[in-house]
């Protein structure tokens, strides 16, 4: 069995085919592919019991050159700087990808949030917030949620920083409540963009969206709205998994009661009646049009993609799919929509956040899904334009302009000294 590349590698080696393409020196190349600034910190946690424990926390912004840096936070085992920096990165592209004007960044703590009690998840968030201070703000790098973090997440790191300034500082993060600053249709927005993805794909292709199979990795935050929504607008989802395992109904199963059955205190789909249970691996290998990770990275790679059957794959995580993956998938004629444009509609109301905290003026969720829709198709059109113009796959074309866009500000801003 090779080796599986990294986080990290695969976004080095995107980075490098977009570099090749848009013929970017050596000297540009490096300055990309290196995060700006890169902060680890000791977070003391003290548990419910008295103990003691100390959890390393991360922030990296890998690239400022177009506004503040932006990007989740992650509370993960398994989140190590490298993954943090991966993320960062393809932040960045997103962002510029999109045209909203920020630089890329993520953080996160090694911890593992489904095994700490209310409590101690609010003692973690605040005294990272508190390290991490120094380099965040409205006008320096705002962080919003992402795997293992949520709204209230958001609310305390938010509580936590005004404490520190003196006053509310609401547009130091997004994904935060509506009453604390948050925006209407923020929850939604990831899950919402990556329906808008799909429906470009299908509809490019002349396929109707209406009765078109679906199975979707992760039901989180973004796999669990976006299967509602697929769903809603008349898909067929026969399949949704979470970290034990996934359940399969050939009929279509109904998102928004596995959505309540959760929210009633069950810890896992898996179970749910009238399902079968398959495994996340059988997931990604059902004959679907539409497959959307929206778990972790990786999850698409050398050894299984050949068996992959779905004829579009919509990336709601962020690197679900290797290099080596996407290599075979476009072989086999897979139509990838990649994670930059696919799962960027969390980020585009992030922005329509921040913009109404700084304004103090907020919008309806109408205008904020008006305007996200408007913003992804535009998006998809340039990427599928560039991507036909130059014959290279979506995720070539969305690399090279989110990286084209980020090294135009460096050449126009110049380098200091
Ligand atoms: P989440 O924590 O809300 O949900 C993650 C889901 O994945 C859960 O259902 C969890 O049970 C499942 N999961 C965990 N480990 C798994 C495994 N090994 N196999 C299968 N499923 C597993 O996180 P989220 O915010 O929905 O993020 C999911 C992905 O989407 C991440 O890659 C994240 O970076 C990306 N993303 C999130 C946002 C956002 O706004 N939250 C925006 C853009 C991209």
């Amino acid at each position: 069995m090779s080796a599986r590349m990294s986080a990290l590698d695969s976004a080095l080696h995107q980075l490098g085919i977009a570099v090749h393409q848009l013929g970017l020196d050596d000297g540009m190349h490096a300055m990309l592919a290196t995060p700006r600034r890169s902060m680890q910190v000791a977070v003391p946690l003290r548990r419910d019991d008295g103990s003691l424990e100390i959890l390393s926390g991360y922030r990296v912004q890998h690239n400022l050159s177009r506004g503040p840096a932006k990007g989740g936070i992650r509370f993960h085992p398994s989140t190590d700087l490298d993954e943090v920096r991966a993320l960062a990165m393809w932040m960045t592209w997103k962002c510029a990808l999109i045209g909203i004007p920020y630089g890329g960044a993520k953080g996160g703590v090694a911890v593992d949030p489904r095994l700490l009690s209310r409590h101690e998840l609010e003692r973690v968030t605040r005294r990272y917030a508190s390290e991490i201070t120094p380099i965040i703000g409205p006008e320096k790098d705002i962080p919003a949620p992402d795997v293992g973090t949520d709204e209230q997440t958001m609310a305390w790191m938010m509580d936590t920083y005004s404490i520190h300034s003196g006053y509310t500082v609401t547009g130091v993060v997004t994904g935060k409540p509506v009453s604390v600053g948050g925006s209407e249709g923020r929850g939604g927005a990831t899950s919402r963009g990556v329906m808008y993805a799909a429906f470009s794909a299908l509809h490019e292709a002349g396929i109707d969206h209406r009765g078109a199979t679906v199975a979707v990795q992760g039901f989180g935050k973004v796999g669990g709205l976006a299967a509602q929504f697929l769903h809603d607008a008349g898909c067929i989802v026969v399949a949704v998994s979470d970290w034990k395992g996934g359940v399969h109904d050939p009929r279509g199963l109904n998102p928004a009661a596995l959505l309540r059955h959760l929210r009633s205190g069950a810890d896992t789909v898996v179970g749910f009646p009238g399902t079968e249970t398959i495994t996340n691996a059988e997931l990604l290998e059902l004959d679907v049009d539409v497959l959307v990770p929206a778990a972790l990275e990786g999850v698409i790679h050398e050894e299984n993609a050949d068996r992959v059957r779905a004829s579009f794959v919509v990336e709601g995580a962020n690197g679900p799919t290797t290099p080596d993956g996407d290599a075979v998938l476009e072989a086999n004629g897979v139509r990838v929509v990649p994670d930059v444009l696919a799962n960027s509609g969390g980020v585009a109301v992030s922005y329509f956040e921040w913009v109404q905290d700084l304004q103090a003026y907020f919008w309806t969720e109408d205008e904020v899904n008006d305007r996200l829709k408007r913003l992804m198709e535009q998006a998809y059109e340039q990427v599928s334009d560039l991507s036909r113009e130059r014959g290279v796959s979506l995720r070539t074309a969305a690399q090279m302009i989110g990286v084209g866009r980020v090294a135009e500000a460096h050449r126009t801003r110049g380098l200091y000294p």
